[in-house]
């Protein structure tokens, strides 16, 4: 079985292809959604999801979250007294994904098809291929995540023809495509997007303006359990102010409480720096496809910020019309890798399904340029492969040397749309060498190879020989050997899972704790004694004892954060 995974960058799903349909799964505590968040406990365990979430707020030294934003890079974030990589954290989810997958389907699952932002590089793609393999995976396919939304939704749409935008805004990055469904046929035409914008950017914004109003030392910014109930605080206002209500930031600092009131207009504010980047994104996709807007049968939102009422407003008035989101916009992605799942494994319900894809970003090589005056411009980018071209896709180009006496060529290789190599980002490197001696200018044939998972290959060989160089990537600090991997695999085993059958009352404890570390005075004492005893009954072992002593529990929980005004809570709202 290949399970379907959307591993993002706040919450990540598990689906699977069942019955001849996308199901989602639900983790250990019976959620869809299992939080991006990794915490080291006390006894060395690792707690992955709702635990660990908690956790940011009362052992933030222990704890990493939105590690996504670090793949395909090499640093490193610090837990306790060990420093993991961005791939070697979202292991840790996708092992945990892994085990919850296992238990829905009552089998070793051993392959997946894991979701990507479109606008992941070669060094990101490859990151979370590596994240995979950390975890037990094999990746049977990197799956652009506008993609699979689309995907998901089309297949509601099967049999009709249309042309839609995904217009997909996650915690950290923005991606939108355009897609044409034809007979089956789902043909994505062209994607765009932004890195690095997403809801966590606005919620960043809610707090620099909750430091501005209340004038707030800078030096608070270094302080992580300042910073991570300040940012949960500024979470949970953004999140009322979607369900309309008005709202407020809350923190207690050095025995006050600050508090700053937040009104949906000055959430709109906030925002406006960020829509204005969405626009571009959208008008790319848009001139590449040669589509324009009132051509697209629907508006399809997928990722949790589309949830914000300021984010529908912009869709709406950018395309004159209302976004569709029959479908949850948490769970459009999974859904659409538990189909790409099925794709893979021949489901005979998916006979008739066909998708394409396409790179969303050129690529190419530097290149020298002669002007008129006889000098040379160096830091020219000359695309070979064109963005939103179908893939796969293998294309050659032929360079010369600038100079007859040249012994080797050096050619690197770059991602991306500006006319200057310097803007765009360096893959790798690949040394050419040159015969010595020739009597004509040879030129370089170089090809690159560009596969469905969004992974390329470049080779370069000298015109007229057979002899070809191909790309080993040099020097990218982003980027793990395969010795490096099998070294980290063997490592990482050694680090136990919390045990999924007491994941629940873990999670309990870890939420009691940072209850705890949040009320004050006489509640607070009280709350100390009733974790005590719930503790003690957790003790006895004795399921009779526990079962009922846990819905206490919970309940108290409950009615706490409600009288406290407390948030932390993140589930996301019905639709
Ligand atoms: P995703 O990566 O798709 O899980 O999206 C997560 C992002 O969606 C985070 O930045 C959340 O703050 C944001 N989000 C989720 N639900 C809501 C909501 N009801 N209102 C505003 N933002 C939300």
């Amino acid at each position: 079985m290949i399970i379907g995974i959307d591993l993002g960058t706040t919450n990540s799903l598990v689906a699977v292809w069942k019955d001849g349909k996308a199901q989602l799964v639900p983790n250990s505590l019976g959620d869809m959604l299992t939080p991006s968040c990794v915490s080291l406990d006390e006894d060395g365990s690792v707690l992955v999801g709702k635990a660990a979430r908690e956790r940011l707020q009362t052992h933030p030294e222990r704890t990493a979250s939105v590690f996504k934003r670090y793949m395909g890079s090499d640093k490193k974030v610090r837990l306790e007294t060990r420093e993991f990589r961005a791939e070697e954290l979202s292991a840790f989810v996708l092992k945990s994904l892994k085990a919850d997958a296992e238990a829905f389907l009552g089998e070793t699952v051993t392959e997946a098809v894991i979701t990507v932002p479109a606008y992941f590089s070669d060094a990101q793609r490859k990151a979370t291929r590596t994240a995979g393999l950390l975890a037990g995976l094999t990746v049977e396919r990197l799956l652009n995540e506008p993609s699979a939304a689309a995907l998901a939704y089309g297949m509601h749409q099967m049999g009709s023809e249309s042309r839609f935008l995904v217009f997909d805004l996650g915690g950290g990055t923005f991606d939108v495509s355009i897609l044409e469904l034809f007979e089956g046929v789902m043909e994505v035409r062209a994607s765009a997007g932004d890195n690095y914008l997403g809801g966590e950017d606005i919620t960043n914004a809610i707090v620099d303006l909750f430091f501005q109003r209340n004038n707030l030392n800078s030096s608070l910014r270094n302080n992580p359990m300042f910073v991570q109930r300040l940012g949960a605080s500024a979470e949970a206002a953004k999140r009322s102010l979607s369900a309309g209500q008005a709202a407020s930031v809350q923190i207690h600092l050095d025995g006050k409480d600050i508090q700053m009131d937040l009104d949906e207009e000055e959430l709109d504010k906030l925002c406006a720096p960020l829509l204005k980047r969405m626009r571009e994104p959208v008008e790319r996709a848009l001139r590449d496809t040669n589509i324009r807007s009132n051509e697209l049968n629907s508006i399809v939102l997928a990722g949790g910020a589309t949830r914000m009422p300021v984010i529908k407003r912009l869709v709406t008035l950018m395309f004159g019309r209302f976004p569709t989101s029959d479908i949850n916009p948490d769970e459009v992605v999974a859904l659409g890798a538990a189909v790409q799942a099925g794709l893979k494994m021949k489901d005979a319900a998916l006979d008739e399904v066909v998708m394409t894809d396409v790179s969303p970003y050129s690529l190419g090589v530097e290149i020298s340029m002669r002007l008129a005056d006889g000098n040379n411009a160096d830091g020219h980018f000359s695309p070979v492969i064109e963005r939103n071209t179908a893939v796969p896709v293998s294309r050659v180009k032929r360079y010369f040397p600038m100079d007859m006496r040249q012994t080797k060529v050096d050619l690197r290789v770059y991602q991306g749309e500006s006319r200057l190599v310097k803007d765009n980002i360096l893959l790798g490197r690949l040394e050419v060498p040159l015969p010595a001696n020739e009597t004509e200018n040879k030129g370089v044939d170089v090809r690159f190879t560009y596969d469905v998972n969004g992974l390329l290959e470049v080779r370069a060989s000298l015109e007229g020989s057979k002899e070809s160089h191909t790309l080993v990537i040099q020097g990218n600090p982003g980027m793990l050997s395969d010795a490096e991997i099998a070294q980290r695999f063997n490592e990482l085993g050694k680090i136990k899972m919390h045990p999924r059958d007491t994941l629940e009352m873990r999670t309990l404890l870890a939420r009691a704790d940072r209850i705890y570390q949040q009320v004050r005075g006489d509640l607070r004492n009280w709350l100390g004694h009733q974790i005590a005893e719930f503790e003690g009954v957790l003790e006895s072992q004795n399921p009779r004892l526990i079962n009922p002593a846990k819905s206490k529990f919970s309940d108290m929980l409950n009615s706490v954060e409600r009288d406290s005004h407390l948030h932390s809570d993140f589930d996301p709202q019905p639709n």
